[in-house]
Parts: C-alpha cells; structure tokens; sequence
C-alpha cells in the first residue's frame, strides 16, 4: 500500500481541489479505513465556501470535507480492538468524549468537549479531517459494521438517516394519527419513511420534484405549498384538530411558523434544519394556550446500527434517494449538481 492517497484538499474558502497527500495514521482507539463511498450532506457546499468558519468549520487549512461515508477497516491503532482489517463500516460526523456528563448519559452530539482532540472528541468533516479522500482515520466509536446486503452506496446514508431517526424518535409517533414533515429533502423524506414505518399517516409539505419523490417513497399524502395553504390544508384533513407530531427540516421561516401551526393542541414540534440565524419569529402564544412541546433535535446519537438495520430490513428505501454518482475525481461536478438540484438531483454520492 502506498504512503500517499488521492484527497480533495480544501486550501481555502471555494478553493479545493485533487492533492496526494499523506495516508493518515490510526492513533489509539483508532482505525484506518479505505473509504468507499461518500455522499454530499448539505451543509457540505456552505462548507466548501467557508460559510462555516464562524462555527470553527474547517478549524483551519488545509482540511478534509466529508462525513457521510462507508468503506472498509484496513488498519488498526494501538490498543483498538472490536473491529478488524476487512470489516465493512458505515461512519457517522459525531465521536463524543466520552467522559462528559452528555457522552456519559448517551447525549454525545453535545459533547462538553467539543474540538478537543486531546480528550477524544471529533467531529469528521467539520472540525477534524473527514472523509473526501482515498483513506481516512476514525475512531472505532464512530463507525458501525455494516449487515450483510447493505451495499456501500446504501451505507453513506447512515448519518443522514440517523439525524432523521433521532429527530422521529424525539417526536414519537402516534400509530393511526398524523405526522407532517416541512422539508422533503433527503432528511424530511428519510423521516417520513421511518415515522411511517411505525404505523401513522404520513403527511409531506413540500413542492413540485422533491414532493413527488415523498410520494414514491411512502408518503400517504402530499401538500404543495405553492398550490394550497399548508395550515388550512392540514386542518381539513385532520378533521380540524391538527397532526399529532410535526417536524421541520425545512428551514425557512415559513415553514417554521407553519409547523407549530399545524399541530394539535399537546402536539409535539420537533426542529432540526440548520437555520441561518437565530431571530426567526416563533409563535409563543400559540405554543403556550395550546399547550406545544416544541424540540430541537441535533445530528444523530446511537442511531447507526438502527438504521443500517431498517436498511437492510427495506423498512426505509435510500436508494430512491441515491440520484447520482460520480468518482472522486468530479468532486466539483458532483458539488455542483448537488448545489444546483440539477437533472433533480437529491442524493450524490463520491467514490474515492
Ligand atoms: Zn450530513
Ligand atoms: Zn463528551
């Protein structure tokens, strides 16, 4: 195996390209992985063009994107064990301390530690190297084997469909009741999948290819906010009462407002998007006469080996998600069909 790999070295904002670089070296607790495929997250592109860098997102340059990915175990650090050279895994961003009080009660998307390499904390593609590249190394807490069938293109999925799972689980679903998603991009249609895999009624708001694809992939019903209020539309079918749990992935300040207004009184909102700031209007009153429990809902704890499970199971379906691939080579290809939801891009996916 030779010392140096293909990478996508970011040197800059909007200034990246193909680098041989170094291949990383597995520390204690460690793993080297030769990466197999990554998917494009969608924070990816702000990424790219240093629109993170307040956030600490690359803490410096030259760095790595990357960190929705699958690949194989190649190369063990000291004192590692539980995986070996060959086993198939499927990453995650989030590697919490550990020793905290959130890691220690199972909360290590919110690590106390966070970006403090020295006690174990890493968060790939963000604010440690990731995995746009031909190997990387991560700790053996952030990544999962993969079940048998689960291809490696499936695999890059998991982050993604962990952040919608932690988010479904933070709603609760409500078997025979109604649960709206804002947002039909890949997380809004991957929870629509999984909260209806538990027995509700699925409603998605959304627009024109993004909201066709909900349908194809489960959705039991489809409302076109260009087309109908989304509020009133919600209402009628809900016989007036309102959805028992909604969940923005949306990220507008529309769709905010829409969402606490569509849900039933004791209803549970759940928030998740990434929004651009902090100041977008909340309906407070609505929240407190009607009795809201409104969530926010970070990034994905303990929901890898679940969903690689609800995979392989086909009890969720990504690879309807799965519109392009491209080699690792076409990185900016691949960036700019994704940014640009080109030939109705969702899910593009690398290989290094
Ligand atoms: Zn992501
Ligand atoms: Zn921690």
């Amino acid at each position: 195996m030779s010392d140096k790999m293909r990478a996508v070295v970011s040197t800059g904002p909007d200034e990246y390209g193909i680098q041989m670089i170094d291949v990383p070296k597995p520390g204690i607790g460690e793993v080297l992985c030769r990466v197999k495929a990554v998917s494009i997250c969608g924070s990816d592109p702000g990424l790219f063009a240093g629109h993170y860098q307040s956030k600490g997102w690359p803490p410096h340059y030259p760095f790595v994107f990357g960190h929705e990915w699958s690949g194989e175990v190649v190369e063990l650090g000291p004192e590692t064990s539980g995986f070996k050279p060959g086993d198939r895994v499927a990453g995650e961003a989030h590697c919490g301390c550990g020793i905290c009080d959130n890691c220690r009660r199972g909360q290590y998307t919110l690590c106390l530690n966070y970006g403090k390499a020295e006690l174990g904390h890493r968060h790939y593609g963000f604010a440690n190297n990731g995995a746009y590249a031909e190997y990387g190394v991560f700790k053996v807490k952030s990544i999962t084997k993969m079940p048998g069938e689960v291809t490696f293109d499936e695999a890059t999925m998991c982050d993604t469909a962990g952040v919608a799972l932690h988010a479904v689980d933070n709603a609760g679903v409500t078997p025979a009741g109604y649960f709206v998603v804002y947002g039909p991009g890949p997380i809004g249609n991957l929870a629509m999948q999984i909260a209806k895999s538990r027995g509700t009624r699925t409603i998605m708001v959304g627009r024109r290819d993004r909201l066709r694809m909900a349908g194809k992939c489960g959705a039991d019903i489809l409302v076109d906010y260009e087309k109908v209020d989304p509020v009133e539309e919600i209402l009628r079918i809900t016989d007036g009462l309102g959805a028992d749990e909604v969940i923005e992935c949306a990220g507008t300040q529309d769709a905010l407002y829409q969402s606490v207004k569509s849900v039933r009184r004791d209803g549970n909102v759940v928030v998740l998007a990434l929004y651009p700031k902090d100041d977008l209007v909340v309906p407070l009153d609505s929240i407190v006469i009607r009795q809201l429990h409104v969530l926010g809902s970070r990034a994905n704890p303990n929901c890898s080996k679940r969903v690689l499970e609800l995979i392989q199971q086909k009890r969720i379906n990504v690879n309807e998600l799965i519109t392009h691939t491209y080699d690792l080579a076409d990185i900016k290809t691949a960036l700019d069909v994704f940014s640009h939801r080109k030939d109705g891009a969702m899910k593009v996916i690398v290989h290094p």
